[in-house]
């Protein structure tokens, strides 16, 4: 596997696959990888020629200067486990090389912004498409791997980012999750044991709260997730909301449930934690 950090020799490594027309397939990361990160990987592999992941913390990202600074971080670990999947390229870029002072792109994100996560974290969507683009604009894959456990980023990043660059085409894989439910996620390298378990409940209360959407009040279902989550000491709800697949508008009453998705945001102690299904 090569280990490439200055932006210039990717994109020169990058120049070299192409011109031996090997397919490209991206996967970027913010590192403390886990199966979730590695199914990504391993589709990659399985459908290009070559796969690049990317390790990058990125800073503009972060709406909160403390879950940046206590992001975990052990590029040790990542590089083993990315050399044994068989990737082809890591990169690790430093910041200024990402973001040098001239960058200036921005996006107009709109409706996709203001509800959710971008309504929670304001400015996160942006420094998250600034990054993917830049990155994007430097390996120039054919493909790049997302998680639906981030949804509303998969979302934004296939209908503003990806359509900047012809014949790139963005893939979506299911939420991988413990045994339990929980979704992994680097974050839950944060949690105590007791916060580990009691998030574990939260993906039967939220498959609970999608079998009730059609049958119960929006409210209703809400107020009942909210009374289920106090049960637990360590856990705090932010938002439970029910939006559509396609278009994350707010559901409304009287429409097919299975044309959404729920979703949730909630902290265990002080790690924000974020969750999403469909309805089925
Ligand atoms: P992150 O390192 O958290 O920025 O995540 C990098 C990529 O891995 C993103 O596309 C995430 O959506 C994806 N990802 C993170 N957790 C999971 C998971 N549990 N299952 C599948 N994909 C995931």
């Amino acid at each position: 596997m090569k280990i490439i950090q200055s932006v210039a020799q990717m994109v020169l490594t990058m120049q070299d696959f192409r011109s031996k027309n090997k397919s490209i397939g991206f996967v970027p990361t913010m590192g403390a990888l886990h199966e979730g990160h590695l199914a990504l990987v391993r589709k990659s592999i399985s459908e290009n020629d070559i796969t690049v992941v990317s390790i990058f913390v990125n800073p503009l990202q972060f709406n909160n200067p403390d879950d940046f600074l206590k992001y975990p971080k052990m590029p040790e670990k990542d590089r083993l486990m990315l050399e044994n999947e068989g990737c082809d390229v890591l990169f690790t870029p430093v910041k200024d090389e990402i973001f040098p002072p001239e960058y200036k792109k921005s996006f107009q994100l709109g409706y996709w912004d203001t509800v959710m996560e971008g309504a929670f974290r304001p400015g996160h969507f942006q420094g998250v498409a600034r990054v993917v683009y830049r990155l994007f604009e430097i390996i120039q894959p054919q493909r790049a791997y997302f998680g639906l456990k981030d949804y509303q980023q998969f979302m934004i990043i296939s209908r503003v980012v990806a359509p900047y660059f012809q014949d790139l085409k963005i893939l979506g894989l299911e939420t991988v999750r413990e045994k339990s439910g929980l979704a992994l996620s680097s974050r839950n390298l944060r949690l105590t044991p007791k916060q580990y378990s009691q998030a574990s409940q939260v993906p039967e209360l939220l498959k609970k709260a999608a079998d009730m959407l059609g049958k119960k009040t929006l409210q209703e279902i809400k107020e009942w997730f909210k009374a289920e989550l106090s049960k637990y000491s360590e856990l705090r709800p932010e938002y439970l909301e029910f939006a559509h697949a396609d278009t994350l508008q707010p559901f409304v009453e009287g429409d097919t449930p299975s044309k959404y998705r729920v979703f949730v945001s909630f902290y265990a102690g002080e790690v924000r934690l974020i969750d999403n299904m469909a309805v089925q």
